[in-house]
């Protein structure tokens, strides 16, 4: 395992008793060289998720209880400048909104030499050379797009940018947040596939994080999904897509166009996560097959064949 979350429970404390719980209890690991999907749908913690394993969440959110062992080293207890080390360098990230992210007063090839300088990389000369073949790679012109200010960029050649930046520091794990969300249907396609490569020709672990299941389920081995800030079900990509155990899953899934161009809308209201409940199964009132015991009992995850689901249906004995 290249990355394994224990027990990680994160809140954001709004006072007067409003308080959000955006990752309850999340476990999951992550083997080397694999495209791990974390798919549900917006609110269910997935950016929360991201940055706890980052050590970004800030007040009023605070990681309640958890542990994170990136390649054998614990990362909340290791001191923050050691941390920040390994950022960019072992673990990199491109951001949620990332088309915003760069330094607007900066061209993008400063922010390649600032990024390698504050690891330790003081040649400019090697440093611009290696953003020249990143740029390459995400399909960019490294002629034209070095000298040029963020503003000058598309949405879609930021988030190129903000890609190849995550990779020039050979790290061996990114995890990628929405990062095709802003992106129109050609250029979802083209990242894709980009991320394909970057996972199978350089050997680069990702963690891709959507709400798009019909994306994820191109280029992810196993997805987790999530629901108000639980895991509720894990598993290889195809059996999920198949055979979706936990309910939830099965409502992500039917809305994946089939074949025939059809598109089933999921026309549900969603929660206010303030409002739900302490007991019982997070996922109860939109629940299809919620039976007495789902209103009492939050379902514990269990491990049903090769998979893990939360979800009483599964209940003894993994029947
Ligand atoms: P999206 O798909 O919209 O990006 P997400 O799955 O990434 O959603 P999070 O952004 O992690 O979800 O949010 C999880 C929960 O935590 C939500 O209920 C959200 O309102 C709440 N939350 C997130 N950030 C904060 C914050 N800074 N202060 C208070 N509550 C927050
Ligand atoms: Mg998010």
């Amino acid at each position: 395992m290249i990355l394994e979350v224990y027990n990680l429970n994160v809140i954001y404390d709004g006072g007067n008793n409003r308080i959000v719980r955006a990752v309850n209890d999340v476990s999951f690991g992550v083997e080397k060289s694999e495209v791990l999907g974390i798919i549900g749908e917006s609110g269910s913690g997935k950016s929360t998720l991201i940055n706890a394993i980052l050590r970004a969440i800030r007040p009023p959110g605070k990681v309640v209880s958890g542990k994170v062992v990136f390649s054998g080293i614990d990362l909340f207890a290791i001191p923050i400048d050691e941390f920040r080390k390994l950022l960019w360098k072992e673990i990199s990230y491109v951001p949620q909104a990332s088309q915003n992210a760069l330094n607007p007063v900066l061209p993008v090839s400063e922010t390649f030499y600032y990024i390698a300088m504050s690891h330790g990389e003081a040649d400019k000369k090697s440093v611009i050379e290696r953003a020249r073949e990143l740029l390459k790679l995400v399909s960019l012109d490294p002629n034209r797009v070095l000298s040029m200010y963020p503003f000058q960029l598309s949405g879609g050649m930021r988030q190129r940018v903000m890609i190849a930046l995550s990779l020039l520091l050979n790290p061996k794990l990114i995890l990628m947040d929405e990062p095709a969300s802003a992106l129109d249907m050609l250029n979802q396609e083209l990242l894709l596939k980009l991320i394909k490569t970057i996972n199978q020709e350089l050997g680069i672990t990702i963690i891709y994080v959507t709400h798009d299941i019909l994306n994820i389920a191109q280029i992810a081995n196993r997805l987790l999904v999530m629901y108000k800030g639980y895991v509720m079900e894990e598993g290889k990509t195809e059996d999920i897509i198949n055979n979706a155990l936990n309910p939830y899953t099965s409502l992500l899934v039917s809305s994946i166009p089939s074949l025939k161009g059809e598109v089933k809308i999921i026309n549900v209201p969603l929660e206010d996560p303030l409002l739900s409940k302490e007991k019982g199964c997070p996922f109860l009132n939109r629940c299809p097959k919620a039976f007495g015991r789902c209103k009492e009992e939050l379902p514990e995850i269990r491990l049903v064949k090769d998979r893990k689901v939360r979800c009483h249906l599964y209940g003894f004995n993994g029947a």
